[in-house]
This record gives structure tokens, C-alpha cells and sequence, in this order.
């Protein structure tokens, strides 16, 4: 019976892994968890070892201790207070690890945090608010378009309305913190309505460089949306708020300064109203509805550093109010629409000659009005919230030779600069510029075409010349352009005679 006994206990004093269920007299240390539950060294070894692999480090300081075996019931102590305190005090979220010693558990929004840094919202508070924009910093409209004209060839019509527009957003921008007494009495409950813009134009015309010209002269913060990719919300694609967030990020996630940017909206001719469709119209009319409140001015929840709103992102809010919408399209066909409505108006006598003048006329995107547009398939609503609308010029021949030439940032002169630094000088001859024009004309895609002409020919010189530091000077000829022969190279001080490249650019032959 003793025996028994005896036999009882030592049994009580066998412990097992909870994992392995080898015995405690088996296993070189146990570890207590909790209460009557143990781990062996080889398998919480084994444990950590995997919690490495994937990153997991140790991060609490509960010492590793083994229950010294035989085992002797030992009491599971209570958490020190002071590492406790420690853990407090450091501001730690690492939790306990369910008891298991040297293990825990990280806190997973700790870690998000520390891979993706929340982006930080800058807003000022309502009391510290100081006008937004002072009426003295802001260009007069001469002043605007003077800055225009530096980068942007021709489309005089344009920049005029574009400066004068842009200066009577501002202003009213800055009349909204200007004091009442600013104003006569008879005025200062006038409120100015919003300048938002419709640009109409052919493809590569100018209107994003406008805009974007525009934007960084007067050092706003700018977004530029495609409206096809636009959506009702909860339909694939953008949804019609993501254009503010796209704004806020241009504006460094600066409230303030998003307040006051530039949102231009391109292709907005794709979302006219389809003429006959029995589907629910997902890409048109509805996208113009949904816009409204945009334009107008409404305060719109938007995702900070994301494009989709979830619970993991913080959100800002921005007043559309001030935001200065501009939204631009190549609108083809209007011009038949618009001819149509000038038919129309003529007196019956006249028909025949001025059916002919007008079919020939190429300005005549010149005369659209809001009439035009909304037949076009634009809602009443839409147009409504853009007041200004104007048109810009296909570009000719001789304004693409300006484009080439002119601007502070022309294309000829971007080449110049590359070659000037392996001091190199390059020229163009007239009739080289006038080919690339009527080349780029040929295309039919506006000054776009030019880079991508200039590209071709220009990526043998661009080769061959750094390779002979006897080159002085290279003049692009006419025949160069159209392939017939080469350009005209001149060694370091041996101006008027020189090397001649032929088509092939390997082929180098002397004059
Ligand atoms: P779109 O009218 O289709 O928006 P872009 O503004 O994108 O055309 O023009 C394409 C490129 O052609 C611009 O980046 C710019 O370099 C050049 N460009 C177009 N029009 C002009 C212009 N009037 N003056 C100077 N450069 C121009």
C-alpha cells in the first residue's frame, strides 16, 4: 500500500511537454507556462528559432528560466510590478505572451506604423488662420500672361483669359479674409463667383502645359486627372473625390495650400452624355452629376497618402471652395455643331456663300458657346459651374517651328544644352525646323509629335558624337531630317570644312 503511494507521487512529479509529451526526465530542462503546463527546451528552442525566421524578435525581458527537474511544483510568479512599470513607461504595446517566458506578442498597429509612417496633415486652426493669399502677391493679369508668353508659343486668346481668369479667382480668394470695411457699402455683400475654366482644343495643343505653366509660375499646388478614368463612386476606376486627394498630396498633405491649388480635369469631353444609350450611363452623365458639388465648393473627406478611404488611413478634409477647376478636352465634332448653329442663324440669301466660307473656316472652335457644348452632351449643370469657356488654336506649321525654337524650355534648346556639355555646339538649320513641323504635321497629334521626330535622327548623334573629342560643332541640315544625307560636323578649330556623316551613322566620310 505504501508502495503505492510512493509510486503516486513520483508520478505527480513527472512533467510532460506540452508539445513533444516527452518527460521531464527525459529532456534536458522544462519550462513552466502556466499552471501544469510545460514546455522543453528543445521545443521552445525550436520555437524561437522559427519566431526569428519570420522576424519575430524577443521583445519582452521575462528571463528564460527552467524549471529545474526533478520537478518541484513551482509556483507561476506574479508579473514584477516594475517591469510592469516598464513597459508603461517606454510606452511598449508588447503583450505578455500569454505567459510563455521570452516570448511575446507584438501589437500589429505598432508595426504598421513603423513600415508605413503615417503621413502627417497639416491644417492650421481656425484661430491662428491668417489670410490665405495677400491681394499684393497676387500677378496682375498683364503680368500672368507675360510669364505665359515665355513658355507657351501662339494661343494668345487663351492666356488672356486664363490670366484674367486666374487673377479674379485669387481675388476672390483673398476678398473672403479681407475686412468688410474693405469694400463700399454697397458692395461688400457681393459675393464673387467662382472663375472655373473650359478649355477647348485639338490634342497636343497646349492646354496641360498651359495649366501646368501656369501652376508653377504661381507656385500652387496642381493636379492633373484624366475624366475617363473617372467613376461614380463604388464603380471600378477613380472615384470623382480621388482628384482632391491627388491635389493634397501635390500640396505635401498641406490643408491650407490644397485649398488654393489648381485641379485640372483633361479629356472631359469623354464624359459627355451618350447620345442614345439604354444602359445606365456609368462614364457619362453621371460623372458630370457627380462633379457638381465639386466644382461648387463642398467639404469632401479624403484619404491621406492613399486613394482609397480604409480604416487604416487618416482622412483630412478639404473645402473645394477656392480650389480653381479647370477641365479641358479636344471636344471633336463640336466644330460641325457649331457650323450647323451659324447655318442656322444665316438669312436663306447668303446660304451658299457662307456655307463655303465657313466650311473652310479653321478658327472656327473660336465661336462656341455654352449652347454648343451642352449639344455636345455636356450637362446644363456642368457647363453652368464653368463660366469660362474658351478655345485654343490648332497649331501650324510656323507655330510648331516657334515651339521648337522659341519657349524657355524649347526642345532644340534642351539638345544644345545636352551637347554643350561635352562642349560640343548644335545648330538647326531653318529648313531642318520647317521639315520637323511639316513631319509632326503629318501626324496630326499637335506639338507632342515633335519630340518623338526629333528623337529619331537625334539618337545617332547622340551616339557617335561624345566618341570623337575632336567635334566641335554639328549642324542638323534638312537632309539629315528627311534621311537624305548627313549633318554637317566640324572638327575644333576647323569651322567651314568638316566631317560628314552619312545615313548610316558609322558611314563617316570627309567633305
Ligand atoms: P494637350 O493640348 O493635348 O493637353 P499638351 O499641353 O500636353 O497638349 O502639349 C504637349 C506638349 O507639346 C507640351 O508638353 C509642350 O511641350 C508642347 N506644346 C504644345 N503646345 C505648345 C505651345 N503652344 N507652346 C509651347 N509648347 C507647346
Amino acid at each position: 500500500m505504501d508502495n503505492n503511494n510512493n509510486n503516486n507521487n513520483n508520478n505527480s512529479d513527472l512533467r510532460f511537454c506540452q508539445l513533444c509529451r516527452r518527460p521531464s526526465t527525459s529532456v534536458r530542462d522544462m519550462f513552466q507556462l502556466t499552471d501544469g503546463l510545460y514546455i522543453c527546451s528543445d521545443c521552445m528552442h525550436n520555437m524561437l528559432n522559427t519566431m526569428g525566421k519570420f522576424g519575430l524578435t524577443q521583445t519582452n525581458s521575462m528571463p528564460l528560466e527552467p524549471v529545474a527537474p526533478p520537478v518541484e511544483e513551482k509556483k507561476s510568479e506574479p508579473e514584477q510590478p516594475d517591469q510592469k512599470e516598464e513597459e508603461n513607461k517606454q510606452g511598449s504595446t508588447v503583450f505578455p505572451g500569454f505567459g510563455i517566458p521570452g516570448v511575446s506578442f507584438l501589437n500589429m498597429s505598432d508595426l504598421q506604423g513603423m513600415f508605413n509612417p503615417r503621413p502627417k496633415v497639416k491644417k492650421t486652426k481656425d484661430k491662428e488662420k491668417k489670410p490665405v493669399i495677400d491681394i499684393k502677391d497676387i500677378p496682375r493679369p498683364d503680368r500672368i500672361k507675360k510669364l505665359l508668353d515665355e513658355y507657351v508659343v501662339g494661343q494668345e486668346y487663351a492666356k488672356k483669359v486664363i490670366s484674367v481668369a486666374v487673377y479674379n479667382h485669387y481675388k476672390r480668394v483673398a476678398s473672403e479674409s479681407m475686412p468688410e470695411t474693405s469694400f463700399s457699402e454697397r458692395l461688400k455683400d457681393v459675393e464673387i463667383e467662382k472663375s472655373n475654366m473650359l478649355m477647348i482644343g485639338p490634342t497636343g495643343c497646349g492646354k496641360t502645359y498651359l495649366v501646368k505653366t501656369l501652376a508653377r509660375l504661381l507656385n500652387v499646388p496642381l493636379a492633373i486627372a484624366d475624366a475617363t478614368s473617372l467613376t461614380e463612386a463604388g464603380y471600378i476606376g477613380d472615384d470623382i473625390e480621388s482628384v482632391v486627394t491627388k491635389l493634397l498630396t501635390a500640396a505635401d498633405n498641406d490643408v491650407d495650400k490644397a485649398e488654393t491649388g489648381i485641379i485640372f480635369i483633361d479629356e472631359i469631353d469623354k464624359i459627355a452624355k451618350k447620345k442614345s444609350t439604354n444602359n445606365r450611363d456609368v462614364s457619362g452623365e453621371s460623372v458630370q452629376q457627380g462633379m457638381l458639388k465639386l466644382l461648387e465648393g463642398s467639404e469632401i473627406e479624403v484619404p491621406v497618402g492613399s486613394n482609397s478611404k480604409n480604416a487604416m488611413v487618416p482622412l483630412a478634409t478639404v473645402n473645394t471652395r477656392n480650389i480653381l477647376f479647370i477641365c479641358g478636352g479636344a471636344f471633336p465634332d463640336l466644330d460641325e455643331i457649331i457650323k450647323q448653329r451659324l447655318r442656322k442663324q444665316t438669312s436663306i440669301g447668303f446660304n451658299a456663300e457662307l456655307r463655303d466660307s465657313l466650311d473652310k473656316r479653321k478658327d472656327i472652335l473660336k465661336e462656341v458657346t455654352v449652347e454648343d457644348v451642352k449639344k455636345f452632351g455636356m450637362i446644363p449643370e456642368f457647363v453652368g459651374r464653368l463660366p469660362m469657356l474658351f478655345s485654343l488654336e490648332g497649331l501650324t506649321e510656323e507655330m510648331l517651328v516657334r515651339i521648337l525654337r522659341e519657349p524657355k524650355n524649347a526642345l532644340i534648346k534642351q539638345y544644345q544644352k545636352l551637347f554643350e556639355m561635352d562642349e560640343v555646339a548644335l545648330e538647326f538649320t531653318d529648313d531642318a525646323l520647317t521639315e520637323i513641323a511639316k513631319k509632326a504635321m503629318e501626324r496630326d497629334t499637335g506639338a507632342r509629335a515633335l519630340r518623338s521626330i526629333i528623337e529619331e535622327f537625334m539618337l545617332d548623334l547622340m551616339y557617335e558624337i561624345p566618341k570623337d573629342d575632336n567635334i566641335g560643332r554639328v549642324i542638323v541640315t534638312k537632309e539629315y531630317v528627311l534621311h537624305e544625307g548627313g549633318p554637317v560636323i566640324e572638327l575644333r578649330g576647323m569651322s567651314g570644312s568638316g566631317l560628314y556623316i552619312g545615313q548610316n551613322s558609322y558611314d563617316i566620310q570627309y567633305h
